[in-house]
């Protein structure tokens, strides 16, 4: 039988090297805060990574725990998918009850957002405005 390699999907590459994983991998959850769940909000904040030997699922582990964690990121992030499943975009308390964040931090998640969206805007004039 023959074996189309052209078609492994994406995700059995490693995350590091991106070599094809043809001979096992090595899994690692990390924190991080972009790491929205698309279904399972108690996912989200850590994300899966994927390597094709110890020694490199311990450099992305170590690239991970090197990078900030920002509760305004994730936050944000919940918020992005609350809207996405409920358009129109729901009150702050519709918010609220859908993300399960406080009012507090739904106003810090939107302003860290609006001041991502200006660093972004400033690196790249094709950045459209939001919020
Ligand atoms: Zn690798």
């Amino acid at each position: 039988m023959r074996t189309d390699r052209s078609r492994v999907p994406e995700t059995d590459i490693c995350d590091l090297c991106a070599r094809r994983l043809t001979d096992g991998c090595r899994l690692g959850l990390v924190q991080d805060s972009s790491a929205i769940h698309t279904r399972t909000p108690a996912r989200d904040g850590r994300r899966l990574v994927v390597a094709c030997s110890p020694e490199h699922l311990a450099v992305l582990q170590q690239e991970y725990r090197a990078r900030p964690y920002v509760p305004e990121e994730l936050w944000a992030g919940q918020i992005d998918r609350a809207q996405a499943l409920q358009p129109p975009p729901p009150t702050r308390e519709a918010l609220a009850a859908a993300t399960g964040l406080s009012p507090l931090e739904i106003q810090r998640a939107l302003a860290w957002k609006k001041h991502r969206n200006w660093q972004l805007r400033d690196e790249d004039p094709r950045t459209p405005e939001v919020g």
